[in-house]
């Protein structure tokens, strides 16, 4: 039995002199084989590397396999042009610059603005499938197989007025899909597997991961992992690529770091246990942006852009016509994820009429519907007067078509008339932490000192990657598998030793 707030896992370091007997070894050492783990071991590969993959599960796939699919690329992609739009590195870099929050690493996001277009080109001629159709709806995903979509807010208040807005998020074909299941995500991860397989990866399953090997001169060397309760080591020639995801399912790293995320972890598998992020940080891996996370609000954008969303003193927390990512942060990050939609009749109907499968999600009917405020207000605990106020100023705005308040688009605009629905949103937000080990470009891990811990390489939600607390979705999925090939294929540059 652990004694309270002992690891049941260990994650110091072995010394290489007390391993016994090594396993296996392979050049290139690459652990998790979800997004960035599959491009780390592809590309590690392509350069003639010897890779052998270690991965928890059964299969292959990871988070990414379950994920909706986007893709955050853009610059002027193919898709981008087939389906009609012009779109710059420049433009990328600004919206990214303005969206991932402050202190973003800028080599990062310089870096992935700039190479975006070759990025795309290199998963199409893995195999990874885009239709050249554009889905042009509030939405957390198209309702069937569109290959593009806005996914950032790109197109609404704030980031339309600073860079001209152009869609980024692009999305693997998937004909009946069910997110969570097989989605976008899994047609991403298929190719990528396929390429890394016909490479030569070698892939063992069913190993957890669980503590680095060093050098006395502090060279990572390997990996100690367990494999059917068996502890087994594994010696890496040139370099160990972690790539291991988040500490979303470790609840004493959520409540240290992200606490906001307590309770609700979202877009994640369970293996997401930081025990990757440990492992580094006790060989001095230095850390960036733990504090940030995703977060997804579990309602109906389509519904959300054509009503107001309002925290629990009535007041408008956003403009509705964001990224519904932004406005579930919001709530959780300013609002203590207590908010509410409000909504009327037409709003209802055109939203109804409008929804995909994933439409109308939770919850399908208001929570309290009526044409006297004052009830509504004492129904939702709202203060007496406040959402009044708020329904007044919006309507007195929207009779006008303007929203001069949180700037929605003219296009979403007009009077909320009674009789209302108010939707109850508390507690409907999930999410995942961002943060991770602080890496340079090319997956070298940092110690606490900026130098690179030799013979250790990170890729994933394991790393701290484009965001210091804002997102848009597809960041995991394109700075994973960006992120992940560079590492990759500097890890199979690493000094042989
Ligand atoms: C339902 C859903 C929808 C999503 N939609 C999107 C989307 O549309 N776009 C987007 O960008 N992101 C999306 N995400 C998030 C995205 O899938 C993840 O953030 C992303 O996959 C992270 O990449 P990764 O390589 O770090 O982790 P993963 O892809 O999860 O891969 C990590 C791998 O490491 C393995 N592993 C973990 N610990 C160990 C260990 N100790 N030893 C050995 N192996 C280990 C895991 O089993 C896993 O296979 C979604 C996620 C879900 C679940």
């Amino acid at each position: 039995m652990t004694p309270p707030g002992r690891r049941a896992r260990p994650a110091r370091p072995r010394r290489s002199a007390d391993v016994g007997a090594w396993a296996g070894e392979a050049d290139v050492v690459v652990v998790g084989y979800g997004v960035a783990g599959a491009s780390a071991a592809a590309e590690a590969a392509a350069q003639g590397a010897d890779v052998l993959v270690l991965e928890h599960t059964g299969g292959w796939g990871g988070a990414a396999a379950m994920a909706g699919g986007f893709i955050y690329l853009g610059g002027g992609t193919g898709l981008q042009r087939a389906c009609g739009f012009t779109d710059t590195p420049q433009d990328m870099h600004a919206y990214l610059l303005a969206a991932m929050g402050d202190g973003a690493d800028a080599d990062k996001l310089a870096l992935y603005a700039e190479r975006s277009v070759e990025h795309f080109d290199w998963l199409v001629a893995c195999g990874v499938p885009f239709r050249a159709a554009f889905f042009d709806r509030p939405g957390w995903e198209p309702h069937a197989d569109e290959g593009l979509m806005y996914s950032g807010g790109e197109n609404a208040h704030p980031f339309a007025e600073l860079v001209a807005p152009a869609p980024r998020g692009h999305l693997p074909r998937m004909a009946d899909k069910r997110t969570g299941e097989r989605g976008g995500g899994w047609m991403l991860m298929r190719p990528l597997v396929d390429t890394a397989r016909a490479r030569g990866v070698r892939v063992r399953y069913d190993t957890r991961f669980e503590a680095l090997v060093v050098e006395p001169d502090g060279r990572v060397r390997g990996v100690v992992a367990r494999n059917y309760g068996e502890e087994v080591a594994v010696r890496a020639r040139r370099a160990v690529v972690l790539a291991t995801g988040s500490f979303a399912y470790d609840d004493a790293m959520v409540a240290r770091h992200v606490p906001l995320l307590i309770g609700r972890p979202g877009a994640s598998v369970e293996q997401h246990d930081g025990q990757g992020l440990r492992a580094a940080q006790a060989v001095g891996a230095d850390v960036a942006h733990l504090h940030a996370c995703e977060a997804a609000l579990l309602a109906d954008p389509g519904l959300m852009v054509r009503g107001i969303v309002v925290d629990a003193l009535g007041r408008r927390v956003i403009n509705e016509d964001t990224y519904p990512g932004r406005i579930g942060h919001a709530l959780l990050s300013h609002h203590g994820s207590r908010g509410f939609l409000v909504a009327d009749e037409p709003a209802v109907d055109e939203a109804r009429a409008q929804g995909g499968p994933l439409a109308l999600l939770i919850p399908p009917r208001p929570t309290w519907v009526g044409d006297d405020v004052g009830e509504l207000e004492r129904e939702a605990g709202i203060p007496p007067g406040a959402l009044a106020a708020t329904l007044g100023l919006y309507n007195c705005h929207a009779e006008r078509g303007e929203d001069p308040v949180h700037r929605k688009a003219a296009r979403w605009v007009r009077p909320l008339r009674a009789p209302w629905g108010v939707f109850d949103l508390r507690e409907h937000t999930v999410g995942f932490p961002l943060g991770g080990l602080r890496t340079d470009v090319d997956g070298a891990v940092l110690d606490v000192d900026s130098e690179p811990i030799p013979g250790l390489r990170a890729a994933g939600r394991v790393a701290a990657g484009l965001s210091a607390g804002g997102y848009a979705s597809g960041i995991s999925l394109g700075e994973g598998s960006f992120f992940g090939r560079r590492a990759g294929r500097a890890a199979a540059l690493d000094e042989l030793s």
